[in-house]
């Protein structure tokens, strides 16, 4: 196992970045995920990495040992890695035994350890009794492990997966999401884990990098990624949250339409632009403003629509400066005739964002 590192990498198709000076660093034994909307270059990364096609800059080491440059590379055969696509690729003629099986072939290994190193695998993805058939007679879900114990079966040194999950019905990924961290649990491979999903993410990874349009928006745990987004488009793509924006008082404060909101963080640049993300949850939506809580931050905002989910109702607010606002409450929460409500931001909930850089 080993430390994968793409440094300062990059990918251009038709003079355009699709890969923008990637920095990651997967540590050994670890399993990261990215995550990021169709096309932000999740794809090309992991292809880069396995070898599949070369650089247009920067590097890509494993274990500190160059394997891609821009003017070399060495080939995805020789990498010890092993990548589980979308389309689980099992050859339709081979049985589960033999799809799972044919790496080991490949490698000229004596035939009671290819049977025995099989049947391991197969006991470990719970295909033990269907290694005679063939994939045509698996459920999408069989088919996919039998794809898993395919690619661990080689004992690869990093394990590459592309949305392995995507072509799952919604319950059987619920459960291969488990599956697949109770296999990186028991084998420890140095994985890289694509997936658009972010329960998916937060289930499985210890690690999360979020993309968008080529470049890493941030690195993080899971937790620390949802409490602590550190860009707009983090704190919105990843699990939804309400952005403010206003100008700074001071590295922990925004002013907003003349109110200022504390933030949980010192973040921001005095007299400077800035941006602050809340989660709807974390909104505390109050008929009227409550007397005697002079220190309670926030602003008044107007109802434009309620929506009754079951447990929580959700809000569609707009304050002054126009901006749209949503909150989730309780259903319990008595609106007023007018709509007119007063909506707390407690500091420790309101995280300041970083203007992304450009260039
Ligand atoms: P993702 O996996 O995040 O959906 P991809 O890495 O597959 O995204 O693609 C990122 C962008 O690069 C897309 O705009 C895609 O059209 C483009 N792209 C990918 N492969 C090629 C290629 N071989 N030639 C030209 N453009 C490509
Ligand atoms: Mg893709």
């Amino acid at each position: 196992m080993a430390e994968v590192a793409l440094v300062r990498l990059s990918k251009l198709y038709a003079g355009r970045p699709v890969v923008d000076a990637v920095d990651i660093s997967v540590r050994d034994g670890e399993l990261l995920c990215v995550i990021g909307p169709s096309g932000c270059g999740k794809s090309t990364t992991l292809r880069l990495v396995a070898g599949f096609i070369t650089p247009s800059a920067g590097e890509i080491l494993v274990g500190g040992r160059k394997l891609s440059w821009p003017d070399g590379c060495l080939p995805p055969e020789r990498r010890n890695m092993s990548m589980i696509f979308q389309s689980y690729a099992l050859w339709p003629h081979m049985t589960i035994a033999e799809n799972v099986g044919y790496g080991l072939t490949l490698r000229r290994l004596p035939r009671a350890e290819i049977a025995a190193r099989t049947r391991t695998m197969l006991d470990v993805v719970k295909l033990g009794s269907l290694a005679d058939r063939y994939p045509s007679e698996l459920s999408g879900g069989q088919q996919q492990r039998a794809a898993l114990a395919r690619a661990l079966v080689i004992e690869p040194e990093t394990l590459l997966l592309d949305e392995p999950l995507s072509n799952l019905d919604a319950s059987l990924r619920e459960e291969m999401r488990f599956e697949l961290r109770r296999l990186h649990d028991e084998y420890r491979y140095t994985t890289i884990y694509v997936t658009h999903d972010q329960s998916e993410a937060m289930t499985a990874a210890d690690r999360i990098v979020v993309m968008n349009e080529g470049r890493v928006e941030q690195i993080g745990r899971p937790q620390e990624i949802y409490e602590k987004p550190r860009t707009e488009f983090v704190a919105r793509f990843f699990g939804g949250a309400n952005i403010l924006s206003g100008t700074a008082v001071d590295p922990s404060a925004l002013s907003v339409d003349g109110v200022t909101i504390n933030a949980a963080e010192k973040l921001f640049e005095a007299g400077r632009p800035g941006a602050l993300s809340i989660r709807f949850h974390d909104v505390r939506v109050h008929a009227a403003r409550p007397s005697g809580a002079s220190g309670m931050q926030g602003l008044p905002m107007r109802v434009a629509r309620r929506t009754f989910l079951g447990p929580t109702v959700d809000l569609a607010l707009e304050h002054a400066g126009g901006t749209a606002f949503r909150a989730s409450t309780s259903p319990d929460l008595a609106i007023p005739a007018d709509g007119e409500v007063f909506v707390e931001l407690p500091a420790e909930k309101c995280r300041p964002l970083q203007v992304r850089a450009e260039g």
